[in-house]
């Protein structure tokens, strides 16, 4: 069993045991091409080279970044528009001659967290990915909720400004354009053109297009006064639409995973503290836990394992 996650940047294949998919055997990874022909052939190649290793895969899952329909192909991907149009699934499964599902990376991740993270002691979860954009997987009762077209658990795109900042997905405001990697970004260079972090700016040597998510949170770690502001601009955001979430799913817990994860406490003990200041959300009793994941990089790659192996 292969399962792979087809990053914005990189792209991670694990082959993991058939009988026991939470149990990573051997992994590979390569840059995301940009292009679609590309990406599948990328795909391919990782996934042959894990399958010498074992002589036989006997299915593959793969997560995208993109919003699928019900034939599984992408009908919109805000962050990776090379996979619009592009059966992946269907050409992976034709050139190795393998069943092959596809799904959102972001429901792959939440199946992981389902299967093998904090699902293991509640039954409704949402799982909130933080990455380039921001990525949603739903659990409820215990079953991964698609929606009627596939294209469910979007709140990346839930639109907290509409007067806000254009996102590629078209839309304004959207909440990922504050809340995600790229939007810790965008704060701090708001933050920078306001006169408010003469050391973030400093530390790109002037160039304000060299701020990074990861820039931040690095200059935050090491104390700095402008950055860690941000960082608490950053999880009054994420908090907020936590809040929506919760007052919409009621859920047992929200678990943050993503790109920036690794903020861990600096990050998910800001996010609760914000979170009160929702009191229809945050009142609940017993109230809603708000958990960093515990499966680290690799969840969307085995969710993905998972799927392939629940098709199976
Ligand atoms: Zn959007």
């Amino acid at each position: 069993m292969v399962g792979v996650d087809l990053g914005g940047t990189k792209t991670l294949a694990l082959l993991v045991d058939s009988v026991s998919p939470g149990a990573v055997l051997s992994e590979r990874q390569a840059p995301t091409p940009a292009s679609g022909t590309e990406i599948v052939d990328s795909i391919c190649s990782l996934v042959r080279g894990l399958a010498e290793q074992v002589g036989e895969v006997v299915a593959v899952g793969i997560g995208l970044a993109a919003l699928l329909g019900q034939d599984h192909v992408a009908w919109e991907a805000p962050n990776a528009k090379a996979l619009i149009g592009l059966d992946v699934g269907g050409e992976v499964e034709r050139r190795l001659q393998v069943p092959t599902v596809v799904d959102n990376d972001a429901n792959c991740a939440a199946r992981a967290e389902q299967d093998l993270g904090l699902g293991r002691s509640v039954q409704s979860l949402l799982l909130v990915t933080l990455g380039t954009g921001i990525g949603g997987g739903i659990v409820l009762d215990g079953s991964l909720y698609r929606g009627h077209r596939g294209s469910a658990g979007e709140p990346g795109h839930m639109v907290i400004d509409p007067e806000g900042p254009l996102c590629p997905c078209g839309q304004r405001g959207c909440w990922e354009r504050f809340a995600s990697g790229s939007g810790l970004a965008w704060l701090a260079r708001e933050a920078i053109g306001d006169g408010r972090a003469s050391s973030v700016l400093r530390a790109v040597g002037g160039n304000t297009e060299d701020v990074t998510g990861e820039l931040v949170v690095e200059l935050a770690a090491t104390g700095d006064g402008a950055a860690n502001e941000v960082v608490d601009t950053f999880a009054r955001w994420v908090a907020l639409g936590v809040a929506n979430l919760v007052n919409i799913f009621d859920p047992e817990a929200i678990v943050i995973g993503g790109g920036l994860a690794p903020l861990g406490d600096m990050l998910i003990e800001r996010v609760r503290a914000s979170f009160l200041e929702y009191p229809l959300a945050s009142r609940r009793n017993p109230p809603v836990e708000i958990a960093l994941t515990g499966l680290g990089p690799r969840a969307g790659a085995l969710g993905a394992a998972l799927i392939a192996s629940a098709a199976g």
